[in-house]
Formats: structure tokens, sequence, C-alpha cells
């Protein structure tokens, strides 16, 4: 069962590849900044979470300025990503956290850690789920783990791999124990384009996917 899930998987990968091609590395940014970046991505879009990250940035010169503003202040930065009260107080409260643990403002230590460990610790830090976690793993830390977010998890169960009511908990357990070695990075941003592009929300081409022989869900015209 396992072995055919993965071999599966790696079917859906080599078949990616050859439509997407392999994706560009990840920035490489210190642990902190990929954190902050990613709790802003939260129920937002990119061009957006961009925008507030950017204002953030520009606003403060610094972690520490970031952690001592006035609450309103912070929340005014990254208004345009929406949620802008909840984030401003999940970032201060993890920033003041990691200070008040480390000395510094810096996650560099969870270079020291297991996946489990590094992710476990991440995940006790407020407004900090298994995907926010994962992306700080898989993207600053260059460790082989797959986000799950609702792209991958709605292509996912469209092509059998997921029953339909995993939430993202499970999802990110299903993926942990099945994506083959080193390709959690390719696979999750291979995904995630073909979720936007051809296997969308609302509106799925199966008339034009490669995937479409090997899954279940497929609509013909
Ligand atoms: S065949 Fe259709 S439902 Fe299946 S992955 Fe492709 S676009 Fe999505």
């Amino acid at each position: 069962m396992t072995v055919n899930v993965k071999k599966r998987i790696r079917t859906i990968h080599r078949r990616l590849v050859k439509e997407y091609g392999e994706p560009a590395p990840p920035r490489s940014v210190p642990a902190l900044d990929e954190l902050v970046f990613t709790i802003l991505s939260q129920n937002t879009n990119d061009r957006n979470r961009d925008r507030a990250y950017r204002v953030l940035r520009e606003r403060f010169p610094d972690w520490a300025a970031v952690a001592s503003a006035p609450g309103r202040e912070l929340a005014d930065a990254i208004r345009v990503g929406g949620l802008a009260d909840t984030k401003a107080r999940y970032i201060q409260t993890v920033l003041r956290r990691v200070y008040d643990e480390r000395g510094e403002y810096s996650l560099e230590f969870l270079n020291d850690l297991s996946d489990a460990e590094a992710s476990e610790y991440l995940q006790s830090l407020p407004g900090v789920g298994a995907k926010t976690a994962s992306c700080v793993l898989a993207f600053s830390l260059g460790r082989d783990v797959f986000p799950v977010d609702t792209h991958i998890l709605r292509v996912s169960k469209r092509l059998g791999l997921l029953p339909t009511k995993t939430d993202l908990t499970e999802a990110h357990a299903f993926w942990a124990a099945m994506v083959p070695d080193g390709l959690a990075y390719p696979l999750h941003k291979n995904i995630i384009r073909h979720g936007r592009k051809v296997c969308g929300a609302r509106k799925r081409l199966c008339a034009e996917c490669v995937l479409a022989d090997l899954c279940p869900s497929v609509e013909v015209a």
C-alpha cells in the first residue's frame, strides 16, 4: 500500500516536472524572517503578503523595533495583509518570546534540532501551526519537509491521495510519511502551481491536465 502510494507520488512528481520544470530554489533568509513572513501570509494572497512584509521592513529598522512598537503602529504597517491586529499580536509575542528565551532575535538555534524538534518548538509559538512551521523548515532551514496549503490539500484530495474530509493537520502527517526523500520541495512547489493553473478551487481544466489518467476526480467534458 505505502509502496504503491509512493510510486504514484513519484509519477505525479515526474509529470509535473515535465510540465512546469524544476522549481527555483527558495530564497534564503534567516528563519525568524521566514517565520514572520509566513505569519503574514496566513489568510491572504501572495501579493498582499509581500506588500505587508515590505512595509513592515521599511517602517521598522530591526526586529527589536518591531517587538517594542505600539501594537497599533505595527498593525497599521501590515494592514494590507488582512487580520492585521491578530497578526501584529502574534508577531510581537513571537519576537518577545524568542528574545526572552534566546537573548537574541534569531531562530538559528533550530539548525541544531531535528525536524520534529524544530517543528515542535515553532508550533509552541502563538499563531504557528503545522503549515507555518513546515514553511520555515523547508524554505529557510533547507529541511526535506512538505508544507501543505489549501492548493495542496485540494489537489491531493482530487487525486485520491487523501480522503475528502482530511484536514490540514492530517494532510501534513500523510505527506510527511509519504513524500519520497528529496522531493518535498519540488513537489510542494509544483502541486501549488498545478492547483493555481489547472486544478483550481472553482475551475478545473481536466482536459489540459497532465495527471488526468491518474485522477479519480477527472471531469470528462
Ligand atoms: S484531472 Fe482534473 S481534478 Fe484531477 S488533478 Fe487534473 S484538473 Fe484536477
